[in-house]
């Protein structure tokens, strides 16, 4: 029987119940009075470690701690009793930090109970988790001797929750935080920031291409990619944020005490950069892209929805302008949204209803000045909104899977319209990466050209680089297979994407499509296009290949890129895409020269805005024109003679204040510059750094809210007080003078 115990020690010298020696006291019932047997049945508890036992001094040593108990901790007893007990564990944190668990030293100066608190144990060995509960102990007359407790190992059911804990807080396969911690932090960190008037920038991502991943080389290997973005998130965000996985191929981060759009625009566009290096997955190479939408609060959003709705409608922005690209939240994009909703729908129907066309476009041999072949560019004639670019639904359509419907009737359609012509230049149809690498393209061409009796040799695919993002043996072979048909094939945008020499070098390409984005302002002296677009000829010209230069229109670009060696070339200069009825028109009258008819000179487009503002000047606001406006200034109309020199401040709308000084004046008519430049806004557009603070709205009276839509400014002339001076300058209404003045 144990003899060391706690209650051995304190029980030793008082008598047991029975003294009989002929009756075995084993048997007989445990008497209350019994001290002796009832201790012995409390070691035997105390020894099958269930539970130990521990007592404190009254200044909070420990004087009592069961053996089993030092065993675990792995110190002799000796060494434990004397130190304080609050010296002997932490506070076990709950996962949760939003929730800290009062100390132990705490409640043991007040003298309070303690009823299983989770403790960890501060020991060398692994770690330890114990539940401890106590009560203070006070003698006769009242004075408090101590704490008499008990304790029991919980390590293992500890680990267990945090297990669970883990799980429902982070996702398993990349380890970031989930969609609830996610919110749960947001929420926290927005709560806290309200009050500390502190901002909080919230980007959210989403992969470009990921589904093809996914699709071409199987789940592991698209597992095993949004890992690989994890990382790389990881490596670009650092300390400056959290980043979480909200599911799918969706990302988020928050990055608190961040309000300067010239610094998030420079962020996000760093991290679309890194997404969109290549990755090595499941033995192949995979390319994909991301796109990304960022609101602040408190502009954009005061409450963790708020914000993340508005972060979620720049995504949607960010995805419809094209891929790879940024953007801020900004109210009108509301109506950009709901647009695209509509659009999505009413594509579903188009094709079916006959809504779309395919219209042509010349591709010119440069040499000759003839017709070689037409482009066939798809058109959407909506019964509502007129014509609709493919610019803007075929993205849609490819993130619905519309465009394989619409890209095999293209097909269909295309060698129909060809086998009908009666002569036999080519026919080019653009071919989505999407229905290159999840249908199959081989027998989709080959239906096309018999049913329609057109010779492969006048048949062109047009591909974008992004087909290489597929499983290259499975490339290959629709590459090999689309050969065998006798099919052209030409390698468009080129240069837009990762223009991979290696590409070229594999792939079976007849022509080279130079992106419009190198011909356009190639004559202008500030950029290298030119030499861009010799080194594509030059490549080309080495590998046997056509180059078409895209989107000439000025006759500088067609002399340039004449010069430059491009074989073909397509764009105004010779037509604009022609409807059906109207090529059957020019080829029956045996007509393919072309003449190059456009502008001398390509002109750099000027950004004129007609848009109404608001201009601050002293205690006023007047009502102004916007005309031109670039990043460091801007040229207003409708206030009268305002001196060169003056400061006025600009309301761009939206909560965007800028400051400004005329530079230039004449009438209603002033050139201003900006003392702080503007930022792009990641699309075509311009936006400051910073906007007015919701907080200083507040402390102006105006209820805490993200910003309200158009302006707002508390000037004299809105204020119920009224204006405090006279206003200085003399206000046009340009409106009246049909839009012109000065
Ligand atoms: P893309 O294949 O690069 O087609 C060339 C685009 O440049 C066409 O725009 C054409 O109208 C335009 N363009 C040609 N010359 C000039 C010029 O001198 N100046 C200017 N400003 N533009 C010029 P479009 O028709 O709006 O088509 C846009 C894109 O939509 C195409 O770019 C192509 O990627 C896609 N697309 C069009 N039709 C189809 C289709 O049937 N299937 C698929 N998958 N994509 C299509
Ligand atoms: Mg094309
Ligand atoms: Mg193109």
């Amino acid at each position: 029987m144990a003899k060391n115990g706690f209650f051995s020690k304190i029980g030793s010298g008082s008598t047991g119940g029975s003294d009989s020696s002929d009756v075995d006291v084993n048997q007989l019932p445990i008497d209350k009075g019994d001290t002796t047997r009832r201790l012995e049945l409390m070691d035997n508890f105390e020894q099958s470690g269930l539970i130990w036992f521990w007592a404190t001094d009254a200044s909070g040593k420990l004087i009592y701690l069961s053996d089993r108990a030092a065993q675990q901790v792995g110190k002799p007893i000796d060494e434990l009793l004397g130190r304080f007990l609050s010296s002997l564990f932490t506070p076990d944190e709950d996962d949760d930090p939003d929730k800290p668990s009062r100390p132990l030293a705490f409640l043991l100066s007040a003298r309070n109970s303690i009823s299983e608190l989770p403790v960890r144990v501060n020991t060398d060995a692994s770690a330890l988790s114990w539940s401890i509960s106590g009560k203070p102990q006070f003698d006769e007359e009242e004075k408090f001797i101590g704490y008499r407790g008990s304790a029991k190992d919980i390590t293992a059911e500890r680990e267990r929750q945090r297990d669970a804990s883990r799980m429902a807080q982070f996702d398993s396969l990349t380890g970031l935080a989930n969609r609830h911690r996610m919110n749960k932090r947001l929420t926290s960190i927005l709560t806290a920031y309200k009050s500390a008037k502190r901002s909080c920038a919230l980007m959210m991502l989403d992969l470009d291409r990921f589904k093809q991943v996914n699709d071409t080389l199987g789940h592991p290997a698209g597992d095993e990619l949004l890992k690989q973005v994890a990382q790389r998130l990881e490596r670009i965000i650092g300390q400056h944020g959290e980043i979480g996985r909200l599911g799918g191929d969706e990302f988020q981060v928050i990055l608190p005490d961040v309000d300067d759009r010239g610094q998030l625009g420079d962020f996000a566009h760093r991290i679309i950069q890194m997404v969109s290096q290549p990755y090595s997955v499941a033995g192949s190479r995979a390319i994909i892209g991301t796109s990304v939408g960022i609101a602040i609060a408190p502009y954009d959003g005061v409450e963790q929805e708020e914000l993340v709705s508005a972060a979620d409608l720049a995504l949607y922005s960010a995805k419809g302008g094209g891929r790879g690209q940024y953007r801020f939240y900004s109210s009108d994009l509301k109506d950009g949204a709901k647009l695209r909703k509509q659009i999505e729908e009413d594509l579903r129907d188009a094709l079916d209803a006959g809504q779309i066309e395919l219209h042509y476009q010349p591709i010119v041999q440069l040499e000759t000045q003839q017709l070689s072949g037409f482009e066939a560019l798809m058109r959407w004639n909506h019964p509502d909104r007129g014509w609709i670019s493919p610019a803007m639904f075929i993205p849609i359509a490819e993130e619905t899977n519309i465009i394989n419907d619409l890209g095999e009737w293209a097909l269909q359609q295309g060698c129909k319209d060809a086998a009908n012509w009666p002569c036999d230049a080519r026919v080019a149809i653009n071919v989505s990466a999407n229905q290159f690498s999840t249908t199959d393209l081989p027998s989709i061409v080959s239906r096309a050209l018999s049913s329609t009796g057109l010779d492969p040799e006048r048949l062109e695919l047009e591909l974008t680089e992004s087909v290489f993002v597929a499983d290259p043996k499975a490339t290959q072979d629709t590459f090999t297979a689309l050969k065998k048909l006798g099919v052209r094939l030409a390698l468009d945008d080129f240069g837009t994407g990762y223009s991979s020499l290696g590409y070229l070098r594999n792939a079976p390409f007849d022509k080279i499509k130079i992106d419009q984005s190198f011909v356009r302002g190639a004559t202008e002296d500030d950029n290298n296009n030119a030499a861009i677009i010799s080194a594509i000829v030059s490549l080309a010209e080495a590998l046997d290949m056509e180059t078409v230069a895209e989107g000439v229109e000025a006759l500088d670009e067609l002399d340039l890129v004449k010069e430059r060696g491009a074989s073909h070339v397509q764009g105004h200069v010779f037509s604009q895409a022609l409807s059906p009825d109207e090529v059957l028109e020019r080829l029956n009258k045996g007509n393919i020269d072309y003449d190059p008819v456009g502008p001398a000179k390509h002109r750099s487009e000027r950004k004129t805005v007609f848009r109404n503002i608001g201009v601050i000047h002293e205690d006023h606001r007047y009502q102004v024109m916007l005309r031109n406006l670039s990043k460091t200034g801007a040229r207003i109309e409708g206030l009268l003679d305002v001196p060169v020199g003056t400061d006025l401040v600009l309301d761009l709308g939206d909560g965007q204040l800028v400051v400004s000084t005329v530079r230039r004046s004449k009438g209603y008519s002033q050139g201003l510059e900006f003392e702080t430049p503007l930022i792009s806004d990641g699309a075509e557009g311009l936006c400051t750094r910073h906007r007015i603070s919701p907080y200083a709205l507040a402390a102006a009276g105006m209820p805490l809210a993200a910003l309200p839509e158009g302006s707002y400014m508390l000037v004299g002339n809105n204020r119920a007080d009224g204006p405090k001076s006279r206003p200085r300058f003399l206000e046009v209404d340009l409106t009246k003078m049909g839009g012109r003045a000065a």
